[in-house]
């Protein structure tokens, strides 16, 4: 089928990563792009992930505060209500002004939009609405959806992470299914709203994969905070009984009634629609579009992926990322020729109740890669300030918990693990000092801010007193140097 049109870069999918590479593709490097868009602009994270979740986990936040507020001798807060609908009305809102701004951006930018499904024709063009496009360079960046376990009976009276997002009203009481970190979120973000809040964990708690102190603090938190949290639990059927879910698990178990059941058990790539085979797009062992350390697929017709349809960091700021480095190197001539995301040490916050903070290797992991002899670990756990007025036993106050995992003589910074009461606020710095080296001892050589809770991690105890430590002599330390 004859072209309509031909463009230098065709991006499929107006999510993080699409919409940032193309603007770099068209603003910084001037070139003909086209965006093919099946939805809202915006993608996941604007529509049903990180912006509609930080609205709620804000609400939820608010109800914390107004939890703690006796307990800072203020009267008449057990009275404040939430109001769900309006403020789902108002989330809405706000979406859709969002994704007019992403809309004037493409256009502002001399971005074509293609509204549809896009697929590979049989030679590699791109099919949109019956039309075919072709493009010097084609970016797959559709990223993914939640996905149901196919075994699980009964799954259709299940709601995803995007079903949470359209609920209209708070479930009185909602089975959270899940041990990941979009679980937590939206266990949290109910159990702290006032629903009777239950997550289901296969294995003895949630996040596994992250430090030992995240998810055992965690674990003892959200009890603390009311939920409850049912392990070893896998889902055989769930059944409509009088309107609401009742649960059965594979080891007979009943669990329930329930207002809602919420899977968040994974997500999986988009790529049924594409026909990615027309391209010679292969996918890995996982079922992702298999991509090189520059975002090249397996295509000989210059196709690139990148974001959650690649699995690797599925987080809005690595597409965004790895989106505009593809676009230096595909535009940006020859200095730029070796342009690519570093996929390594980045930042991750969780929005659990409390927060995390984690950047680089657990402890777990740096044991594994550098040997016990050449690591170090600086643990703190402590109360927050937050609580320290509040006439309640100090053991019954929840805890902010820090680990530091160092590697080598010089004891480099390679992990940083936080939860506790602003722990999403105190990473991003951190993120930098890693990323330029840092040591236990330029943690230590920064002088605290007072009184915060980050403060804890550049007076970690031994202070000033690491093999890296020149007892406040900085004339050894690197330079910088302006150009
Ligand atoms: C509940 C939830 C909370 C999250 N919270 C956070 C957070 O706090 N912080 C964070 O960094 N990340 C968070 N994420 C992850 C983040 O949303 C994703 O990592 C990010 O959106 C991935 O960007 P992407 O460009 O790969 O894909 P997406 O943003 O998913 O965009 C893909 C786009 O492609 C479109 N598309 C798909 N197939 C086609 C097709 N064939 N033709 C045309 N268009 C198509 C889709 O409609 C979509 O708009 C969250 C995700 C979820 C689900």
């Amino acid at each position: 089928m004859a072209a309509k049109e031909h463009f230098d870069y065709l991006v499929i999918g107006a999510g993080s990563g699409g919409i940032a590479s193309a603007k770099r593709a068209a603003q910084v490097h001037g070139k003909k792009v086209a965006v093919v868009e099946r939805g809202a602009l915006g993608g996941t994270c604007v529509n049903v992930g990180c912006v509609p979740k930080k609205v709620m986990f804000n609400a939820a936040h608010i109800m914390e505060c107004l939890h703690d507020a006796p307990l800072y001798q203020y009267s008449g807060a057990e009275d404040v209500k939430l109001d769900w609908g309006k403020l789902k009305t108002a989330r809405d809102n706000y979406v859709v002004r969002l994704n007019g701004i992403y809309g004037r951006g493409l256009d502002g930018a001399d971005i074509t939009t293609l509204t549809g499904l896009a697929s590979f024709g049989d030679d590699g063009e791109v099919m949109v609405g019956g039309e075919a496009y072709t493009a010097d360079h084609v970016l797959v960046a559709v990223g993914g959806v939640p996905s149901l376990p196919l075994e699980l009976e009964g799954g259709e009276h299940t709601i995803t992470s995007d079903g949470f997002f359209e609920l209209e009203a708070m479930p009185e009481s909602c089975l959270v299914v899940g041990a990941g970190y979009i679980a937590v979120e939206m266990a949290g973000i109910l159990n702290a709203l006032g629903c009777d809040t239950t997550l289901a964990v296969r294995g003895d708690k949630a996040l596994r994969a992250f430090d030992e102190l995240l998810s055992t603090t965690l674990d003892a938190e959200m009890k603390r905070a009311g939920m409850k949290i049912a392990t070893g639990t896998t889902l055989a059927k769930v059944e409509l009984v009088d309107g609401k879910k009742v649960v059965t698990t594979t080891d007979g178990a009943t669990l329930g009634p329930f207002d809602e059941v919420l899977m968040a058990v994974g997500r999986k790539p988009l790529v049924e629609p594409l026909k990615l085979e027309n391209a010679g797009v292969d996918l890995n062992d996982e079922g992702y579009v298999a991509v090189d350390e520059y975002q090249r697929t397996t295509s000989e017709h210059n196709v690139y992926a990148l974001g959650d349809v690649c699995g690797a960091i599925e987080l809005t700021p690595m597409a965004i990322a790895a989106g505009r480095r593809l676009s230096d190197r595909l535009f940006g001539g020859p200095e730029c020729a070796n342009a690519k995301a570093d996929y390594e040490g980045v930042p991750t916050v969780v929005f659990s109740h409390p927060t995390i903070g984690t950047i680089g290797l657990t402890e777990a992991e740096a044991l594994e890669k550098y040997g016990e002899a050449n690591v170090k670990v600086w643990t703190s756990t402590f109360v927050n300030l937050w609580y320290g007025p509040m006439p309640i036993d100090p053991s019954d106050k929840p805890k902010t918990a820090m680990k530091l995992v160092t590697a080598g003589a010089n004891e480099l910074v390679v992990g940083l693990h936080v939860i506790g009461l602003g722990a999403d606020e105190m990473l991003q710095g951190f993120g930098v000092a890693m990323k330029m080296g840092a040591t236990k001892a330029d943690f230590d050589s920064c002088i605290a801010l007072h009184p915060t809770a980050a403060e804890e991690f550049v007076t970690l105890a031994p202070w000033g007193q690491g093999a890296g430590d020149k007892m406040g002599d900085r004339s050894a330390a690197p330079t910088p140097v302006l150009h």
